[in-house]
């Protein structure tokens, strides 16, 4: 048995490619390891794919907390509709990306004063979570002597099922119950804000496409419920389109995900006519295209097992190890990736560089023979890594990142 790489990377001589370009050349191009390489070719497939699944004037918006990389940014800006950002902060990098800000929104619980500010003065899309903060986003308004562009973020009344994270339903900090947005509009209006409609996220990382049917099924039911008196002029429905993280887990089936937005959209437009929806999706567009490459430090055995330490970690990639936002942890699939169809003969376990036992990016893993300085590269990585570890901790340097 040999290890073969995921669907879109390709394989020269022993090594892994990944956007045409063997490991071993990346990483003199990134100055050594750990590297991130994101395959801008798989971005675009990726959103290709999702466009033709989607039904036509489905708006498609890119979370940028997913992975926030100015150069992956500015190749999205031009193939997706919009930027959800988190801060003020991911708000400016979508802004310097070149996406127009009319198309950026800012979402989140617990918004600063001074993220609401920027985002009102940048003409942004500022997606309200509370009664209290439509009084900040309105100061910001007079402040800056524009009228904000708000969405309501609705938590719908039921717990939604079916996604790896659940975001919505339920008591939840995120967003607003159903029964309290009549309120919220009214103060909307007190307030003479440009009220421009609803925005709900059920949850994430869902797999299971008629999940994702009956969550749009929810939402749909939910927000027309708040439609009137003051019809919504767009609306985002979520996303929630999850990837596979283990080989057992089957994708997403794309079709009848798209078919489901589909359903949905007809129920909305035929009782909204002309509103336009939006779809929000991080880690679906490009947590495939990324991979994280780190080397073989050194190879030890303890008590007859064998240990691969890499120059890697949880402080670069701790999603990988499956230590972020994983009920059980379930590590990334990777390959030796300087040993590409060489056969398998032997178990290894492969660590990161940290002193602690959370750093482990496969235990007693089914490898070709390899050796210090040999190439490791952990698949799924191209969301929630760089960003999302706690880079901080040990204080090793940044791993470098590549768009290639
Ligand atoms: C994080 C987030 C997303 C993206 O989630 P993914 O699982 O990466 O698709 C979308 N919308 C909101 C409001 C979010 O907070």
């Amino acid at each position: 048995m040999t290890a073969s790489p995921p669907p879109g990377f390709g394989v020269i001589g022993n090594e892994l490619t990944i956007g045409g370009q063997r490991v071993s050349q990346l990483a003199r191009i990134a100055g050594g390891t750990p590297f991130y390489a994101y395959d801008r070719g798989a971005v675009s497939a990726r959103i290709a794919a999702l466009r033709a699944a989607l039904p036509a004037g489905v708006a498609l918006r890119y979370s940028l907390k997913a992975n926030p990389m100015a150069a992956l940014l500015a190749h999205m800006a031009p193939l997706v509709d919009g930027f959800d950002a988190a801060s003020a902060s991911e708000l400016r990098a979508g802004l310097a990306a070149g996406m127009a800000p009319a198309a950026l929104s800012i979402a989140g619980p617990g918004k600063s004063p001074a993220d609401i500010l920027s985002a009102v003065a940048a003409g942004a899309l500022v997606v309200v979570e509370s009664l209290a903060e439509v009084g900040r986003v309105a100061q910001a308004g007079n402040a800056s002597g524009l009228r904000p562009r708000v969405l309501v973020r609705v938590n719908p009344e039921a717990e939604i099922q079916g996604a790896g994270l659940r975001m919505g339903g339920g008591a939840r900090p995120f967003g607003i119950d159903a029964d309290q947005v009549p309120g919220v509009l009214a103060a909307i209006a007190a307030h003479d804000l440009d009220y421009q409609g609803l925005h709900c996220f059920w949850g994430s990382q869902a797999l299971d496409a008629e999940r994702i049917a009956r969550a749009f099924a929810v939402v749909g039911q939910t927000l027309l419920g708040l439609a009137s008196p003051r019809p919504p002029r767009q609306i985002i429905i979520g996303g929630g389109f999850g990837i596979p993280y283990t080989p057992t887990s089957a994708p997403l089936d794309l079709a009848r995900a798209g078919a489901a937005v589909a359903e949905t959209a007809g129920l909305l437009g035929d009782h909204l006519p002309g509103v336009s929806l939006g779809l929000e999706l991080g880690r679906f567009l490009v947590g495939e295209a990324g991979v994280y490459v780190c080397a073989i430090r050194e190879s030890k055995r303890s008590r007859g097992n064998l240990f691969l330490v890499t120059d890697g970690g949880l402080h670069h990639n701790q999603a990988a190890t499956g230590n972020f936002g994983q009920v059980v942890r379930r590590p990334y699939p990777l390959v030796i990736a300087t040993r590409m169809g060489e056969p398998v003969s032997e178990r290894a376990t492969i660590t990161g560089c940290l002193c602690t036992p959370l750093d482990v990016f496969a235990e007693a893993l089914a490898i070709p023979a390899a050796a210090e300085g040999d190439l490791v590269a952990i698949f799924q990585s191209g969301a929630y890594g760089a960003s999302a570890s706690p880079s901080a901790f040990l204080g090793h340097p940044p791993a470098v990142e590549l768009l290639v």
